[in-house]
C-alpha cells in the first residue's frame, strides 16, 4: 500500500523511525525491538540509510523487507543519492521491488566532509523525479521546520522544499523539533507557498543528553528553554531523564494532534521502551481523533 492512501483514511498518520544493526551485528538483533514495536499499531515503520553516511554497509532493503514481509507492517525504505550512481539506485529499487516493499524516503543525504559527492544526483528533488519517472513507488521528501542547515533562507529553503513536491512527493516527513511554534509557523509558510500535500512532524524523545547534543549540532534544532532545564536537571540521572523526556514529547505531540497534524513521525532511536510510553500516553487521544475522522481526498 502507497502511505499517501493512508492520509485519506486517518486524520493522524502515526509512524515510527529505526535504523539497521550495525554490518557486524545479526540482523536478528533488531527481532526484539520489531516485535514490541508490532505491537503498538503503527501505521508504517521507516529504515534509514547510510547512518553517518556510510552507505557501504547498507542494510535498510533487508530491514525494510523485514518490516514489511515478517511484521506485517508497511514499511518506508529511506534512500540517499548525494554519493549514488543511477545505476545503484536502480539496483535499490530493483531490491525493493522484489520484497514488496512499495515506499521511499527520497533523500539528498548530507554532503560528504572528505570527498566530492560521486553520485549521479545534486538534490532530493532529482532523485523524486527519477523514482516517479521508474513508478512503481510512493514517495515521502523531507522538510526542515527551521530551515535546512545548508540553505540559505528560509525563502530559498521552501522554494526548494516547493519544487520537491512539484517533483512527485506525496507528503512529507519534518526533521526533528523542540518547539511546536517553529512547526507552526513552517506550516503556514508551506501553506502560503502553495505546497499542499500532508505533513508529518518528526518528534524526537530525548533519551540521553549526548545523543541530543550531536544531533541538535547536524541539524541545528532550537533548544528552548524549558528542554534545556530538563536536560540540564536531570543529565545524571539515566531514567529521570528519559522519563522526563517522555512527558515533553507527550506534551509536544498531543499538543500537534489538537492543532490538527496530519502526522506523528516517531525518532523511535530503536527504543520500544519509550515508543511504548509515548503511545501508551497519546493513543485516546489519536483513537478519538481518527474516529471522527470520514474518508479525506488530499
Ligand atoms: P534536499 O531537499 O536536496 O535539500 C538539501 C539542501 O539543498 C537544502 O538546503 C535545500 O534548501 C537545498 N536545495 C534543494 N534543492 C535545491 C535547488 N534546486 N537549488 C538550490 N538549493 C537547493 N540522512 C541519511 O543519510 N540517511 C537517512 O536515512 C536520513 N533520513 C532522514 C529522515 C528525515 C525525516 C529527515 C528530515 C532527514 C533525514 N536525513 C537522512 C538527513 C538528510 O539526508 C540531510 O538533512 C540532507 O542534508 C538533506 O537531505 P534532503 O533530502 O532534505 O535534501
Amino acid at each position: 500500500m502507497y502511505i499517501k492512501d493512508k492520509f485519506k483514511e486517518k486524520k493522524v498518520v502515526y509512524s515510527f523511525e529505526i535504523f539497521p544493526p550495525k554490518a557486524s551485528s545479526p540482523i536478528e538483533t533488531i527481532y526484539n525491538t520489531l516485535e514490541a514495536l508490532q505491537d503498538l499499531k503503527p501505521d508504517y515503520i521507516s529504515v534509514t540509510y547510510g547512518a553517518g553516511g556510510n552507505i557501504s554497509d547498507n542494510r535498510t532493503v533487508e530491514l525494510s523487507s523485514l518490516v514489511k514481509n515478517k511484521y506485517g507492517i508497511e514499511s518506508l525504505a529511506h534512500l540517499t543519492c548525494i554519493s549514488s550512481s543511477k545505476e545503484t539506485i536502480d539496483q535499490i529499487m530493483q531490491q525493493l521491488k522484489a520484497a514488496n516493499v512499495e515506499n521511499i524516503l527520497a533523500l539528498r543525504g548530507d554532503i560528504p566532509l572528505d570527498s566530492e559527492p560521486a553520485g549521479d544526483f545534486q538534490y532530493a528533488s532529482e532523485l523524486v523525479a527519477y523514482l516517479r519517472q521508474q513508478k512503481g513507488f510512493g514517495i515521502a521528501g523531507a522538510c526542515y521546520p527551521e530551515g535546512h542547515i545548508d540553505a540559505l533562507s528560509l525563502e530559498q529553503d521552501l522554494e526548494a522544499l516547493k519544487l520537491k513536491v512539484d517533483a512527485g512527493a506525496d507528503y512529507l516527513i519534518s526533521q526533528l523539533f523542540f518547539d511546536n511554534d517553529f512547526f507552526y509557523d513552517f506550516l503556514e509558510r508551506v501553506e502560503q507557498k502553495g505546497i499542499n500535500v500532508p505533513i508529518q512532524a518528526g518528534i524526537m524523545p530525548v533519551a540521553n543528553t549526548r545523543q541530543i547534543e550531536r544531533i541538535v549540532s547536524l541539524c541545528g534544532a532550537t533548544i528552548p528553554k524549558k528542554f534545556l532545564k530538563i536536560m540540564e536537571r536531570y543529565e545524571h540521572d539515566k531514567k529521570a531523564l528519559r522519563d522526563a523526556g517522555i512527558a515533553y514529547a507527550t506534551e509536544q505531540i498531543i499538543d500537534l494532534i489538537s492543532s490538527g497534524v496530519r502526522g506523528i513521525h516517531l525518532y523511535t532511536m530503536n527504543n520500544p521502551y519509550i515508543a511504548r510510553k509515548i503511545t501508551a500516553n497519546i493513543s485516546s487521544v489519536l483513537e478519538f481523533t481518527n474516529e471522527q475522522s470520514g474518508s479525506r481526498d488530499e
